[in-house]
């Protein structure tokens, strides 16, 4: 019998698991196309918090249901630990997270108690490294540096275009589109093409990185490693705000895409000379554009473009917060943010010292402070004036392309998983998404 071919655009968590699924079965041929020189996508690569939780990171749930997707979240977290994760799981005293859950909702804050598997900045290459030999051994072909350029369907047939140094058509039986949030917009562009609908994004996360000494946060961080902190609707603006990827004793970092320089945060698991004395996290406040404004991500992105442009060379800017929230303006200059370094030295030593308030919008601005002010009464010291503030932080996501509910889009054949298909934000979801379409491609080529 002819073997299926399936291609795989993408090698983010979402193509390997995927991959992973299919290769399981000797009648199918497994190609990945991947556009960059290294496999493992975004985040895998990066700090690696595989979070442990249907409540965050994703629709995945509501889409397989809470039983297949608790039963996935095992496979994938399994299966991570045997290509080298970290074993620890750092949530194991249940009556302390309670208390804290407590104090939160005292606090009038949500604090969703969230287990992670940490595998650090140190261990993650790594980790992709053995998937990708795994892959390998069971005969996936797995071409770097190919991006996809085209995807048609004739007949019962895809034609797949790669571009790069050697253009070539190849084709196939299924298609899985597992590009992230890649921000070309190039699955968007190709779903219009293709005459799928897709359902526009109309929120942008925006924020600020918070960045406080170690002790600080430590109450909470010996217990959640990153505790995720959300206010459904602040008192002030009633967006939602919450915390996001915190990095206890890590580093803040930027991140460059398409010409943009956002801040981020990683943090080092294996190689304990690598932890720094601070803790950094995000705060992101979801706004909600509305009177037909259908724009978020160019909009999300226009505001962190005049954070760069308010540092020199397009760099990320730090300010005290005392010096934002001083009574007269008040930009934080080299000497400010010397003054302060017997309490806290800042990790990310290429920062431009400025005002955040001079391009964070009103309405973000506030719900940033209202949460710091709400975390400072359960752990005090976090808005000291000496607590140091990153901008810009913005998350952008993908217009979502509508799918069956195993993420097969309106042509027969063709699915869209992870981040790029609107559905996913972290590790865990997007791995689920890429062995749900994998296993509905199974069941299809056993029938
Ligand atoms: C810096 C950073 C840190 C993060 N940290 C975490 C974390 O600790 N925990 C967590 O849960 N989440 C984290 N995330 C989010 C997480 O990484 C993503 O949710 C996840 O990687 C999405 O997986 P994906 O496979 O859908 O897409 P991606 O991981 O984005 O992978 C998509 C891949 O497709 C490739 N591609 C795109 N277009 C084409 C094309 N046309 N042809 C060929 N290849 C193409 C891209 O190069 C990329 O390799 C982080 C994200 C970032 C940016």
């Amino acid at each position: 019998m002819m073997k299926k071919r399936v291609i795989i655009v993408g090698s983010g968590p979402a193509g390997l698991f995927g991959a992973l699924e299919l290769s399981r079965d000797s009648g199918i041929e497994v190609c990945i196309f991947e556009k960059k020189s290294r496999c493992g996508g975004a985040g895998t690569n990066s700090d690696g918090k595989l979070v442990l939780s249907g409540e965050v990171g994703g629709e995945m749930p509501g889409i397989i249901g809470q039983d297949r997707f608790h039963q996935l979240m095992g496979v994938v977290d399994r299966t991570f630990t045997r290509f080298g994760g970290e074993q620890k799981i750092y949530e194991k005293n249940y009556r302390k997270i309670k208390k804290l859950v407590e104090t939160a909702a005292s606090f009038d804050m949500h604090l969703i108690p969230t287990k992670t598997r940490h595998f650090g900045s140190d261990n993650a290459p790594e980790i992709v490294k053995n998937i990708k030999e795994e892959l390998e051994k069971r005969g996936v072909k797995i071409y770097l540096n190919t991006p996809v350029e085209s995807v048609e369907k004739k007949d019962k047939v895809f034609l797949v275009k790669t571009g790069g140094k050697d253009p070539k058509e190849f084709e196939s039986d299924y298609v899985i589109v597992a590009t992230g949030r890649d921000r070309t917009g190039w699955w968007v562009e190709l779903a219009k093409n293709l005459g799928l609908n897709t359902i526009k994004a109309d929120t942008y996360d925006f924020g600020v990185r918070v960045e406080v000494p170690e002790y600080v946060f430590k109450p909470v961080t010996d217990y959640l490693y990153d505790p995720k902190f959300v206010i459904y609707k602040t008192k002030c603006t009633g967006d939602k705000v919450r915390t996001f990827c915190v990095c206890p004793k890590g580093q803040v970092i930027t991140e460059t895409e398409s010409g943009l320089t956002l801040v981020n945060g990683h943090s080092f698991e294996k190689d304990s000379s690598r932890k720094t004395n601070n803790t950094n996290f995000a705060i992101l406040v979801s706004t909600v554009l509305k009177q037909g404004f259908d724009k978020p991500f160019e909009f999300a992105r226009n505001l962190s473009m005049l954070g760069n442009y308010l540092a020199v060379e397009g760099k990320v800017l730090v300010q005290r917060l005392g010096d934002l929230t001083a009574p007269q303006e008040r930009r934080s200059y080299p000497e400010r943010i010397e003054e302060i370094k017997d309490f806290i030295v800042p990790t990310l030593k290429t920062a431009f010292p400025g005002d955040i308030g001079h391009f964070i919008p009103y309405r973000p601005m506030r719900s940033i402070l209202e949460m710091l002010e709400r975390l400072n009464n359960m752990v005090p010291g976090i808005s000291s004036d000496h607590t140091l503030l990153y901008a810009p932080e913005a998350k952008f996501y993908s217009n979502r392309v509508e799918s069956s509910q195993d993420l097969e889009t309106k042509i027969e054949g063709l699915f869209a998983v992870g981040d790029g298909a609107g559905i996913t934000r972290g590790i865990m979801h997007a791995s689920i998404s890429g062995i749900v379409a994998a296993q509905a491609i199974l069941k299809r080529c056993r029938n």
